[in-house]
């Protein structure tokens, strides 16, 4: 028989908050252990938590950016436990109403699992994103342990998929996708290394085309978005190895080992904590209002993935091109203001693709410091475009808006680098040629076309490179055929 995995994953982000959730601390890495506490994060009798409006706001956000529905109402609930991580002995989080749910994240993707999606993306949904608070960290030396509360009371979010995932790299693929959507979005730096994210996966498996879920086992314990795929790679088998030899799989949480490669068994389902969750009395509940909302909204930035798309359906883009224009932002809205409303969006997307990004990176420079603005380089590919002229030197008349900031009509006018297309003036300089190469001549007539090509240098040289080849070419041609 085949099986299938069926995977969701629990990820963690720290958000990206000057503060941390209940009181004035700085929300920041790296500090000596125990210098970012206050009694409101040490849990101290007697105190009172204050939301960090921020984080309210950045929840909010990341339901927008996760397409979530954002509940009128969502409340705070005490997860009670024992352990030396939380001096208060509960967590602070969101259990049955949490500020987001139901939304979901499209990607690209084309592996086991893809196409679940519009446009040929891959969509996962997203079962809900609630707003906890961080616990300290226990750190273990040769005879002793602390725990170091700096982390305490950080913001965190907690966005649950539902099982939509098949593989290995459909889940590696989700988490980048999340990531970035949340890094875009300056909601959280989600950089793994910093424990910013923390993921928990769970999986089980299934006979293949069969719908009732197998028993749910929860990994924990990877440090990096590789870990998440290397524990899958190492789990999924081992999971259909033990349903194939007969064996009943049993809900439990596994630790993935980094160094040995592999999952072991930590707790069970008989250990399986009751939280005795209840309403968190110290904080009002989050009822946001539509004016707040609103405002959120009007701020939700287009993502890089939907970005892409409309720059391909807008501008009729190479899917190449658009990821580029999509992947750099500041370079993509410089091609926009470029390219609106022209006939070739193509053409600018060359210049500020090929030369522009070249020329930025040359001189690490940065776009929001160029000197010319996006309608200019518009006027140069016109220029290109209008014979006015050739595309070598437009490459010149662009290194001078590099570096001056001078217009290219003005360029040109002053280099005296017009292109002549003048017919009058190049049948004189043709004229010359064709007196001049009696041998070229005769090669041409006799059927030798590409004799032509050496006429038209000639032409060229006569012009000092201002003739417009093709109407060079043109008359050439003319002259000839009589
Ligand atoms: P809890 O953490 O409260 O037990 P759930 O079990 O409902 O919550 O879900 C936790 C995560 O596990 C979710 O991402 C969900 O999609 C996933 N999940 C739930 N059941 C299964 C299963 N049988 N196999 C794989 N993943 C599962
Ligand atoms: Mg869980
Ligand atoms: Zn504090």
């Amino acid at each position: 028989m085949e099986y299938e995995a069926v995977i969701g994953l629990e990820t963690h982000v720290q958000l990206k908050t000057k503060s941390k959730m209940w009181c004035g601390c700085p929300n920041a890495f790296g500090a000596d252990p125990n210098t970012n506490v206050c009694p409101i994060c040490l849990g101290m009798p007697g105190v009172l938590p204050v939301a960090n409006a921020e984080a309210l706001r950045l929840t909010v956000l990341t339901g927008y950016l996760l397409n979530c529905e954002i509940p009128r109402f969502a409340k705070f609930d005490r997860k009670n436990y024992f352990y030396p991580d939380s001096a208060k002995n509960y967590q602070v989080t969101q259990y049955d109403k949490p500020s987001t749910a139901r939304g979901w994240v499209d990607f690209e993707f084309s592996g086991l699992g893809a196409g679940t999606g519009p446009d040929g993306l891959t969509r996962v949904r997203i079962t809900r994103a609630h707003l906890e608070e961080d616990v300290g960290k226990n750190n273990h030396f040769d005879r002793h342990s602390g725990v170091d509360f700096n982390r305490g009371g950080v913001p965190l979010l907690e966005i649950v998929s539902e099982p939509d995932l098949r593989g290995p790299e459909h889940a590696y693929t989700y988490l980048k996708a999340l990531t970035d959507i949340l890094v875009r979005g300056g909601i959280s730096d989600c950089d793994m290394e910093k424990g910013m994210v923390r993921c928990d996966v769970n999986v089980s498996v299934r006979p293949k085309g069969t719908e009732p879920l197998g028993a749910k086992i929860e990994i924990k314990n990877m440090n990096s978005f590789s870990g998440v795929r290397r524990a899958l790679e190492y789990e999924i088998p081992r999971q259909i190895a033990a349903v194939q030899r007969g064996e009943t799989l049993r809900q439990e949480t596994r630790r993935w080992d980094d160094v040995a490669g592999i999952t072991e068994p930590m707790r069970s389902k008989e250990d399986a904590h009751d939280y005795r969750y209840l309403p968190e009395p110290d904080l009002m509940p989050f009822c946001p209002t539509d004016e707040w909302l609103a405002e959120i909204r009007a701020g939700v930035p287009e993502l890089p993935l939907p970005r892409k798309l409309r720059l391909v359906r807008e501008f009729g883009l190479p899917a190449g091109d658009a990821q580029v224009l999509s992947d750099n932002l500041p370079l993509g809205q410089f091609f926009e203001l470029a390219a609106a409303g022209f006939q070739q969006p193509k053409a600018i997307a060359n210049w500020v693709i090929n030369t522009l990004a070249a020329k930025l990176a040359e001189s690490a420079g940065a776009v929001g410091d160029l000197k010319f603005a996006p309608a200019e380089l518009r006027q140069l590919v016109e220029l290109v475009d209008g014979g006015k002229i050739s595309l070598k030197m437009a490459q010149e008349v662009f290194a001078e808006m590099f570096a001056s900031g001078e217009k290219p009509g003005v360029i040109v006018e002053k280099r005296g680098l017009a292109q002549v297309s003048d017919t009058g003036a190049i049948e004189k300089l043709c004229e010359e040629a064709i007196a001049a190469n009696p041998g070229a001549v005769a090669d041409y007539r006799s059927g030798k076309v590409a004799a032509l090509n050496s006429l038209k240098g000639q032409v060229m040289k006569l012009s000092k490179g201002k003739a417009n080849p093709a109407v060079v070419g043109d008359l050439l041609a003319q002259k000839l055929a009589v």
